[in-house]
């Protein structure tokens, strides 16, 4: 069996960066204790090593204690989120990824510039919670064209997107925002690409060895938006496709007849997590299916 693993699999820079940050705080703590805000990346491993060393995981804001030191997620958190721990005095551990942060301050001038702010996304997602609040009250929410059925457009447009956003879904909502401004008057619309580029490259690598394979191994956590999107990607190109969260859910049948295999992970996955899976996957070579 021929197993094809995506060079850009794996963790984004943006990950690597809040996990060093989380040690580096952790390693100088001199014995004050550190929270960390709901999970700062969706990979239980990386987590609990974190909480091994001492951190615990609190997934309200009501569980931060005036002058405790909280680590915040790699997506970041809501605007009210952010003053509540102000207002406690707590000590912010800001593992932001930049890339997250400059969509707060792209939304930010466009509201102040009097733009109608659409943020292509995920509602439920953190990130895209983070987003809005930095935008303004009007902010549309969009992640299909149902979506934008009944919104009445009164001046003029800025678009964004989730950093972990589909392309292709991307490109389809901006054009039927450019067609619904059209038809409703509306003479400016800015377009950021605000996808990171982690996620672009990824997907289209993902995207390539799905043409080539039979079939496809997807790793990542559960709740990992950018790993469900890969799976959407290749889902569209082919029926095999698995989505796990470590080499244990694998399941020898699955390779039944298969001659070439997939791999690839969202960017809150190992390599050890990605070398365990593809290890496990040789293993079935040559024994009896
Ligand atoms: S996927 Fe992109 S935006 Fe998200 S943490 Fe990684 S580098 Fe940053």
């Amino acid at each position: 069996m021929k197993i094809i693993v995506a060079q850009n699999a794996g963790f984004c820079f943006g990950v690597k960066r809040a996990i060093e940050i989380a040690f580096e705080n952790v390693n100088s703590k001199k014995g004050k204790k550190i929270k960390m805000l709901r999970e700062i990346i969706h990979n239980a491993i990386e987590v609990k090593k974190i909480k091994d060393a001492g951190v615990k995981c609190v997934n309200k804001i009501d569980d931060v204690k005036p002058g405790d030191s909280v680590i915040v997620s790699a997506h970041g958190i809501t605007l009210n989120e952010e003053k509540i721990l102000r207002g406690k005095n707590a000590r912010i551990i800001d593992t932001i990824c930049p890339y997250v942060k400059r969509i707060h301050n792209i939304v930010k001038v466009l509201n102040l510039e009097n733009y109608q702010v659409v943020v292509i996304g995920d509602k439920e997602h953190y990130e895209v919670k983070g987003i809005t609040g930095h935008s303004g009250q009007n902010t549309i929410i969009i992640s299909s064209k149902e979506d934008l059925k009944n919104v009445k457009f009164d001046k003029k447009i800025g678009i964004v997107s989730q950093t972990t956003q589909n392309i292709e879904l991307f490109k389809e909502l901006v054009n039927y925002i450019l067609d619904a401004a059209l038809k409703q008057g509306i003479s400016e619309v800015k377009i950021f690409n605000t996808i990171c580029d982690a996620t672009y490259k990824r997907q289209e690598e993902t995207k390539s060895i799905a043409k080539q394979v039979d079939i496809m191994i997807i790793i990542g956590g559960k709740n990992s938006a950018n790993t469900k999107r890969l799976y959407d990607i290749c889902k569209e190109i082919l029926n095999d496709v698995y989505f796990i969260e470590s080499e244990k859910e694998l399941k020898k049948t699955w390779f039944k007849n298969k001659n070439i295999v997939g791999v690839s992970a969202g960017a809150s996955t190992s390599e050890y997590s990605i070398k365990n899976v593809v290890k496990k996957i040789k293993s079935y070579d040559g024994e009896k299916q």
